[in-house]
């Protein structure tokens, strides 16, 4: 078992395999895109696996697979394969844009990889392709539908942005209304490749709820699941639920149960917080004094106990986005 210095269990990991993606999401990077990683500095399907069934042997026993998009990586559904043979792993999981997912869904349902979060920001086509600068609204929207008619447990992850797709809010609750799936709404965080630092966010976790409630005044709070990031919500008579994440204002470091590694082989042990090490040493010279489990064990000891104490280490703002960290 993982155990960090705050007495937190850690047995969730965020694993990146690509900080590649098809679309350019204006929240997430810059039009032109980032400085991607070098392709030998990228962990290789073997190395990923590697780490899977490491990090499971150490205690963790859920794994997101995350990006970049996941599924511009080649042989993502090699490490998947493998990924679902390790017992000890209750829950696979993926968060993806949708666009490429297509091809893979039959052979995710047999792997039992049943739990799918699918960003996507805007219901409305033009709202979409401003955000996201690509024209993929059909194939994101016919996927997200397949998904959640062939069984699959969905969360739409949308990112509220103000002057952006406000206007989509309650639209996008009806997908909820008739499905039985939860749509989050999440505050955008200040990790867009630098485009933009913000100190303070006028679409925090309470303005979403309030804006909500206003058109739905019934709305009932549901109880959290323990190490949840969401604060989750029902409105009487729909099918789904819909929840709203704290990202920014961080209500949830308390419970935090998840360690982040990226596409290139980084541990970040909080969100907020620089990589703690690089475990591409480790992986690529077998031979050295240390292995993966000391490594891990090291800086899992060494948390932040909050995301804003993590915060402290940047001097201005964040030059980092998210298709490097993970999400
Ligand atoms: N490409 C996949 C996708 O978009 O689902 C996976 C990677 S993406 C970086 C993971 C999650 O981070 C997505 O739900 C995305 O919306 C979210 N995200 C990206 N940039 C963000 C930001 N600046 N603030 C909040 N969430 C962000
Ligand atoms: Fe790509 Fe996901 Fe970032 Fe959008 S949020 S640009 S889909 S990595």
């Amino acid at each position: 078992m993982l155990i960090d210095n705050h007495n937190r269990v850690i047995n969730y990991l965020r694993l990146a395999v690509t900080d590649r993606c098809n679309l350019r999401c204006n929240y997430c990077m810059p039009s032109e895109g980032i400085d991607f990683a070098k392709r030998e500095d990228l962990l290789t399907i073997e190395e990923l696996k590697a780490v899977g069934r490491s990090m499971a042997s150490m205690g963790i026993d859920k794994i997101r697979i995350t990006g970049g998009e996941p599924f511009v990586r080649k042989n993502l559904m090699d490490l998947l394969r493998s990924l679902a043979e390790i017992d000890t792993l209750k829950d696979i999981s993926v968060t993806t844009n949708a666009t490429l997912i297509g091809p893979y869904i039959d052979e995710l349902k047999t792997l039992g990889i049943t739990n799918v979060n699918v960003s996507m920001d805007a219901i409305n086509r033009e709202t979409f392709e401003r955000i996201t600068r690509r024209d993929a609204y059909d194939t994101v929207h016919g996927n997200l539908i397949r998904l959640i008619t062939e069984g699959f447990n969905v969360r739409i992850n949308f990112i509220v942005l103000e002057n952006q797709n406000i206007q989509d809010i309650i639209p996008m609750l009806e997908l909820q209304k008739r499905y039985n799936v939860s749509v989050r709404f999440l505050e955008e965080m200040p990790f867009n490749g630098g485009t933009k630092g913000f100190q303070s966010l006028k679409w925090n976790y309470k303005g979403i709820l309030d804006y909500i409630k206003n058109h739905y005044p019934e709305v009932q709070k549901l109880v959290d699941p323990p190490t949840s990031t969401s604060l989750n919500y029902k409105i009487p008579g729909h099918k789904g639920s819909f929840g709203i994440i704290p990202s920014f204002s961080r209500t949830f470091c308390g419970s935090c149960n998840r360690l982040r590694i990226t596409a290139t082989g980084d541990v970040i042990t909080c969100l907020y917080g620089k990589p703690m090490m690089n475990l591409r040493g480790i992986l690529r010279n077998p031979g050295l004094d240390t292995d993966m489990e000391t490594a891990i064990r090291d800086v899992i000891g060494k948390r932040a106990k909050t995301g804003h104490e993590a915060q402290q280490e940047y001097s201005k703002v964040f030059s980092n986005s998210m298709t490097s960290i993970g999400g």
